[in-house]
């Protein structure tokens, strides 16, 4: 969709304005508190931008007979993904009072039902079946018809369902293609983008200098999407079920990541207020960023490495500005979000050079495809599966595609001329797939040498994120076969527990201080340093300073975060004695009650022994 520009203009949100032509707006509408998840910290203060369905161009072209069964195949699994969606919202929309909360469930009872055996569905696969298009060029060309037919009714309100078709018809026609799209290149001044749901490839759009702050109706709080705000340092608030219903294009709005607020059209008096909390904020981060240079040591003289996750190239530079000592994870699927092709070798060398040249000489710890899940690719057909999180995703997805490994282990060796690179393996669950992943870095190392092309030598060293409950309890047996661990909690908490990550309807379940998970983390930690390989985590939990103490205490001394959290965790290392945490988390590790445990683990951080 385009940016549609309020009627009247919004009030300047940062009070940069003459204050007197604030005299000659109209009474503004009245203020909304709305509440949702507490993601990423920070205040915005902005401008509604609504993410809403959008238009998306879509290739057209005939297909073979025998073709035809997988393209209606193919439609189908949109239709559920959408009736899926769909149904998400109507949970949301249940929550939501009075009139605005029931013509949003009507209005998606419709949706579904034109989902569900509806002309268009029928008509789409009749076209498909008929005419031997493509399942995007069916659908496109069945909207427009369904919508023309709607738009020339006399009734106004039957004329208006044809917005209704369009936006669901946009709606399958995103699921069925994973079409890259480009939907923020117009925004207002201090774009407050206001979603159903945002996708991990949408977020990596957003320009920090352009956004202020997010706040969706769906998402759970480790999400892909919630990682990325919070690295891209945009205060966010997920899973705000009515701010679809509240927030018109062009309102002020403030997102309070913090707190979990968000407030829509705030009155004079709370703009100042939270101008004030910004202003304090702001502050504070300056004051951390001062810890920048100086070394995270424990009170008792323990170092503790410090380094920085990173989604985007474009985080270096506030990476190197956080006084991160490397990068510890870099997400290498940023490469291949938001086009229709996949990135070649040349390709990739060449971005991943600039990004480890712009380190400096500090390691980067480059981690293969991890997509699958909630990271889709537009070059990359994957049938997400029945359940896409334990479907074919990360390494098995790369072992399933050799070439695809194949094309990245020759670009990240080649890479490994220009600075320290190890290489980090996703979702690994068995020691044969560390096998398998070594034997492809071997044989492109080879075939690079034969080449004569420049490679560190020995190559760079393999790693295993431990993430799978079942690699956690067999770590033991990967850590004679791994070069390092690096525990992803994220991953570990929603496996372990069996609660979606993404999904803000069981985010409050989200919990990786259960002692099942805790058990896991110390589980592979002293399997790593019995086989004396190096472990560091990764998971958000290592960017938490609640953690810092319980982590350090049992044994991981290397802690990869988002750029944003490193100053924070530096502080509490230096106030933090290691001893004394090692003592805590032995306590901590004999709980068998997660109440207990936060018990134990907020006194020893407020300083009470
Ligand atoms: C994890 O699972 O903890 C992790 C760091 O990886 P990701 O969040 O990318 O799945
Ligand atoms: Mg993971």
């Amino acid at each position: 969709m385009t940016f549609t520009p309020p009627t009247t203009p919004p009030a300047d949100p940062e009070g940069e304005s003459d204050a007197k032509a604030d005299l000659l707006l109209p009474a503004p509408p009245a203020e909304q508190v709305l509440e949702g998840m507490a993601i990423s910290r920070g205040i915005a203060i902005g401008t509604v931008y609504r993410h809403d369905s959008e238009t998306v161009s879509v290739p057209e072209y005939r297909i073979a007979a025998n073709r035809v069964p997988a393209e209606i195949q193919r439609f189908v699994d949109a239709v559920e993904r959408t009736v899926w969606q769909v149904e998400q919202l109507r949970a949301k929309a249940r929550d939501i009072k009075g009139p605005a909360g029931e013509e949003m469930g009507y209005l998606l009872e419709a949706y579904g039902q034109m989902l569900h055996g509806s002309r268009l569905v029928r008509g789409v696969i009749a076209r498909v079946d008929d005419e031997r298009l493509n399942a995007e060029a069916a659908l496109r060309r069945e909207i427009a018809e369904i919508a023309r037919g709607f738009a020339a009714m006399e009734d106004s309100y039957l004329s208006a369902r044809a917005d209704d078709i369009r936006d669901i018809g946009h709606r399958l026609l995103r699921n069925l293609t994973g079409a890259p799209h480009r939907p923020f290149s117009v925004l207002p001044r201090r774009a407050v983008i206001c979603a159903d749901e945002l996708t991990p490839a949408d977020t990596a759009l957003l320009d920090p200098d352009h956004v202020a702050g997010i706040a969706t109706v769906l998402g759970g709080a480790e999400s892909h999407t919630a990682i990325m705000a919070r690295s891209l340092g945009l205060p966010a608030v997920l899973g705000v079920g009515d701010i679809m219903a509240e927030a018109r294009p062009g309102a002020t709005v403030i997102v309070d990541g913090g707190q979990g607020k968000v407030i829509v059209n705030p009155s004079p008096k709370t703009l100042a207020l939270y101008r004030k909390k910004r202003a304090d904020y702001l502050r504070q981060r300056r004051a951390l960023a001062r810890l920048r240079d100086v070394p995270a040591v424990t009170r008792d003289g323990s170092r503790i490495i410090l380094q920085a996750n990173v989604e985007l190239p474009s985080e270096v530079a506030s990476v190197l500005d956080s006084g991160a000592e490397g990068i510890g994870l870099l997400r290498s699927e940023f490469l291949y979000m938001n086009r229709p092709d996949i990135p070649g070798e040349d390709e990739q060398y060449t971005v991943l050079r600039d990004l480890v040249r712009a380190m400096e000489g500090r390691p980067v710890t480059i981690r293969t495809l991890d997509l699958g899940g909630d990271k889709l690719a537009g070059g990359l057909n994957i049938h997400p599966g029945p359940n896409p999180a334990l479907g074919l995703r990360a390494v098995r997805l790369s072992l399933s595609h050799p070439e695809l490994l194949r094309t990245q282990m020759r670009a990240i060796l080649r890479v490994s001329a220009h600075g320290p690179v190890r290489i980090l393996v996703p979702m690994v669950a068995t020691v044969e797939e560390i096998r398998l992943v070594q034997a492809a870095r071997d044989e492109a190392a080879e075939t690079l040498r034969r080449r004569g092309v420049a490679i560190a030598d020995p190559p760079p060293p393999l790693g295993v994120m431990i993430e799978v409950p079942g690699a956690a309890l067999g770590a033991d047996a990967l850590a004679w076969h791994a070069d390092f661990f690096s525990i992803g909690t994220n991953d570990l908490t929603q496996y372990t527990l069996a609660i979606d990550r993404a999904d803000e309807a069981v985010a409050h379940l989200y919990n990786p201080l259960h002692p099942a998970v805790l058990r896991l983390i110390q589980f592979s930690a002293e399997a790593a340093l019995r086989a004396r390989i190096p472990v560091s985590l990764c998971g958000e939990v290592a960017g938490d300073p609640r953690f810092t103490a319980l982590l350090t205490g049992l044994g991981i001394r290397d802690l990869s975060m988002s750029a944003t959290n490193v100053a924070v965790v530096k502080q509490r290392v230096r106030t933090m004695d290691l001893m004394a945490a090692t003592r805590r988390a032995r306590v901590i590790m004999d709980q068998s009650d997660s109440a207990r445990i936060v018990q134990l683990l907020d006194s020893f951080n407020a300083g009470e022994e």
